[in-house]
């Protein structure tokens, strides 16, 4: 039987999924991402709607990059035409019936927490290196409350100087606005900068990670992402750390992090578990749809 629906809203496609009630995908539903906010607003309708064909009364979630202001209600978000709309109460209200929204990357932790590479945790932090990176922070199964929708922005957060000082790292202007954040030196495209920066010559993350001349890089990278990995240790401490993104299928990711983590933690403490995700293409619907249940049992 039908338990839940959830919607994957990207840049280039949005992807619709319904659940069984042991997870298995039922039906799925792919159509490309409109350029324009008022076809965007009318195809997440027509996902909706398709979803409640499954069951009229179905929970059905959206996981969606970017962030949704509190007071407001409008949205900030690289990837979609939404940026300062009020992308979620116009969706809502099409649809006649309160819609669940949920950051892309959080629902990425909530489905790794509840029914991936997290099960069996009490708190698992969600970290995907992609073209970007952050992730979130689920404990016992449900994500963290937060204040602004943010938490789990990992990759916004400042360099640690002493790497930075050490390896005379560049400073550079991040897409936030802000300066020295982790992923502009960390993230897939940031890890290629860092190359080039070392004096290598790579072009693409597969090289720096395959390549043995490049092994310095990956050095330098495991110390940043060692360094943020253990100031995130020092203020929420998770059992496990759960990766996901492009970054985290290249050789030994798990290894060179945890090693690096141990090297820089707070004497004394234990180093967290670091394991890759098991959820998949269906990850981000399947944690969007687990927030859609949450919210639905209040
Ligand atoms: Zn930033």
């Amino acid at each position: 039987m039908a338990v839940a629906a959830g919607i994957d809203l990207g840049g280039t496609k949005i992807e619709t999924r319904v659940f069984a009630d042991d997870w298995s995908v039922l039906d799925t539903r792919r159509t490309a991402t409109p350029d324009g906010y008022d076809a965007l607003v009318a195809e997440v309708l027509d996902h909706l709607k398709w979803a409640r064909t499954a069951r009229s009364d179905i929970a059905v979630g959206v996981g969606s990059p970017g962030f949704v202001d509190r007071v407001t209600g409008t949205m900030t978000t690289a990837n979609l035409p939404a940026t300062g709309r009020p992308l979620p109460s116009d969706i809502s209200e099409a649809f006649g019936a309160p819609v669940t929204f949920v950051n892309d990357c959080r629902a990425f932790t909530l489905s790794e927490a509840v029914l991936g590479a997290g099960q069996g945790a009490r708190s698992v932090m969600g970290l995907v290196m992609g073209t970007g990176l952050a992730g979130g922070l689920a404990v016992n199964g449900v994500l963290l409350p937060d204040l602004n929708g943010i938490a789990g922005e990992y990759g916004h957060t400042p360099l640690s100087a002493e790497v930075v000082a050490k390896h005379n790292l560049p400073l550079l202007t991040c897409g936030c606005g802000r300066t020295g954040c982790v992923e502009t030196l960390a993230a897939g495209p940031g890890i290629v900068r860092l190359a080039q920066h070392l004096g290598h010559d790579a072009r693409d993350t597969r090289t720096i990670f395959t390549d043995p001349s490049c092994a310095p890089v990956l050095d330098v990278w495991a110390e940043i992402m060692g360094a943020l990995i253990a100031a995130l240790m020092a203020t929420i401490d998770p059992d496990r750390i759960v990766l996901g993104g492009g970054v985290s299928n290249m050789p030994d990711v798990t290894g060179r992090l945890a090693r690096a983590t141990d090297q820089t933690l707070l004497r004394g403490s234990r180093s967290p578990e670091f394991r890759i995700a098991q959820g998949g293409p269906e990850s981000g619907a399947r944690g969007a749809a687990l927030a859609a249940l949450e919210a639905s049992r209040g």
